[in-house]
């Protein structure tokens, strides 16, 4: 059931740490890709993604991504302050999700989080990177402009975050990957809703060339460590 009433007050977040902020973030980034794109969208409910995914876009194009010693949004308590906006923005994506539920992105990320303890917001912003690529590619008409552009700053500040160390992805191959492609694939209550049909071995192609999860990028991180350390 849907709350009666919900009091967004940012002056509750201003002690939040980063890594939980920019997950919540991302995540509503997602939330509101998903119900914008979900088969299962009303008018009412496009108006609502819309509308958070332009003000998520807005925001989190002029912020830097995350770097270590410095916080990523502002501590100001004021009601036009960034993290109350980004606070505004998350509520208006929920209230389009409770529409529309969420597809593809949240289908992927289940399996991150449970199997690997990426934080949620992380794990979606990571399955969300390949699956507008594969999208664009795959249905372009399914992504307009904005859409693109938002997950182009949400690249940003997840790769922002893997540098500050906010989050470790894993680096997914062989049998792993295609664990995580089978959980996703079979979660159908999001799948059904996903506007672009998805294939297992697209799939791991455009993990592949994103390379957040697997694929060159990922393996050469993985290689890198164990030298390092
Ligand atoms: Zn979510």
């Amino acid at each position: 059931m849907p709350p009666d009433l919900a009091v967004l007050d940012g002056e509750l977040t201003l002690t939040c740490p980063d890594r939980h902020s920019l997950a919540a973030a991302l995540d509503a980034v997602c939330h509101s890709i998903e119900s914008g794109w979900s088969l299962a969208g009303t008018p009412s409910s496009r108006v609502y993604a819309n509308a958070a995914r332009d003000h998520l876009l807005r925001h989190l194009t002029h912020s830097a991504p995350p770097s270590p010693g410095i916080r990523w949004a502002d501590d100001s308590p004021a009601s036009d302050s960034p993290r109350h906006l980004l606070l505004l923005a998350a509520a208006v994506a929920g209230v389009a999700i409770s529409q529309t539920r969420t597809t593809g992105a949240h289908a992927f990320a289940y399996h991150l989080t449970a199997e690997y303890g990426v934080p949620h917001g992380f794990a979606c912003a990571a399955s969300m990177s390949w699956i507008e690529a594969h999208a664009s590619a795959r249905q372009p008409e399914t992504v307009d402009e904005a859409t693109r552009a938002v997950v182009e700053t949400l690249r940003r500040h997840l790769d922002g975050a893997r540098s500050a160390r906010l989050v470790n992805l894993p680096s997914l191959e062989g049998s792993a990957l295609e664990e995580y492609v089978d959980a996703g694939l079979n979660l159908r209550s999001r799948m059904a809703t996903h506007p672009v049909p998805i294939e297992r071995t697209e799939a791991i192609r455009h993990i592949g060339q994103d390379g957040r999860l697997g694929g060159k990028s990922a393996t050469k991180v993985a290689q890198k460590m164990p030298q390092n350390a």
